[in-house]
């Protein structure tokens, strides 16, 4: 005759009653890592739930109670007696905790979420098994927006980066005194997150990464970490347009200008630059000032400012300024569309 199982610890694991040991560890840790305090901060279902995993488990991976609880249906006493992970959770989640580690989600709009760190450490260096090789950490990636005046001119960010590095407690198995690591809560990591201060160089465009060597995931038993890569959004300007190492613009000019022939201030990332629109230019025509663009990241050298010209027409009607332009009118030899085609 079987028990009726008040908690039902095999449906809580999500496995067959048959399950061995090994089956247990591996559905405790999946479960574990996608309901982990540190993954779903404020959650109190995921804490809830974290909990029932934790109770399941304790019971389940443990020979002796697992056998008393397939024959009873219960385990005397609380299997996860003098373990509370949320008592330090809680405590951590205000300022920084006794380790000094915190997981930081203000202000922080494309930061990779905590869920992708696991999977990603999961994915490389297992922990929990030992006499494994060195294993290079896994490289991480975040977005970082920036204004275009810092994409041209390069800046350095100050960057809150979460990293997971193998819990010092228990060296990555999960298990100190033969219970769940109580600094990891048996995941065998913990997250940690540091200020990097980050140098974007000069040149730099929207959709680049800026790699930040070794500020990766931590590598599994010694071996080295992986890189950090900063990918950068660069807001768009206003005025100035990117086109690779070039800075585009358009300027308006009035008719005299452009028949006469003028010198016109115009705008680039470097500072004014008087700039030559001669006799005769048409509203349209493109100019370049050489050497006035942006610094390319790996040649140094600097790109071009074009500038379109754009001829403006006053605003204000006056009879005389009807006489002016009809008298104007009259430089044009003939209609301007004639050598247009009427039709397809
Ligand atoms: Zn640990």
């Amino acid at each position: 005759m079987e028990a009726s199982l008040a908690t039902d610890y095999y449906k809580t694991l999500g496995i067959q009653r048959s399950a061995d040991v090994s089956d247990i560890k591996k559905a405790y840790r999946k479960l574990a890592r996608k309901f982990h305090p540190d993954v779903n901060p404020g959650n109190d279902e995921a804490e809830q739930k974290f909990k029932e995993i934790q109770e399941a488990y304790a019971v389940l991976s443990d020979a002796d109670k697992r056998k008393q609880y397939d024959t009873f249906g219960t385990v005397d006493g609380d299997p996860t007696a003098g373990f509370d992970p949320f008592r330090r959770a809680q405590r951590r989640s205000g300022a920084q905790g006794p380790e000094g580690f915190r997981v930081d989600f203000d202000g922080m709009g494309g930061f990779q979420d905590l869920g992708d760190i696991f999977s990603q450490f999961f994915g490389g260096a297992r922990p929990g098994k030992t006499r494994q090789a060195p294993r290079r950490g896994a490289d991480q990636e975040l977005a970082v927006e920036i204004s275009f005046a810092d994409a041209v001119q390069g800046t350095t960010i100050s960057l809150p980066v979460q990293r997971q590095l193998q819990c010092s407690t228990c060296g990555g198995s999960g298990t100190a005194q033969r219970s769940n690591c109580p600094s990891c809560h048996g995941v065998g990591v913990v997250i940690s997150t540091e200020k990097l201060r980050v140098k974007v160089p000069e040149g730099v465009a929207d959709g680049n990464r800026v790699r930040v060597a070794g500020k990766g995931a931590d590598g599994g038993q010694g071996g080295a970490s992986g890189d950090l890569f900063v990918r950068v959004k660069v807001r768009p300007h206003g005025f100035f347009e990117r086109d690779g190492d070039n800075v585009h613009s358009t300027i308006p000019v009035t008719f005299p200008e452009a028949y006469l022939g003028a010198e016109v201030e115009v705008g680039t990332i470097h500072g004014p630059v008087r700039a030559k629109v001669p006799p005769g230019t048409n509203s349209g025509r493109t100019f370049r000032l050489r050497g006035k663009g942006v610094r390319n990241t790996k040649t140094r050298a600097h790109g071009d400012h074009l500038y379109t010209v754009e001829i403006v027409v006053p605003r204000v009607v006056s009879p005389a300024g009807e006489e002016v332009a009809r008298k104007a009118n009259e430089l044009y030899q003939g209609n301007p569309r004639d050598a247009l085609p009427r039709t397809l």
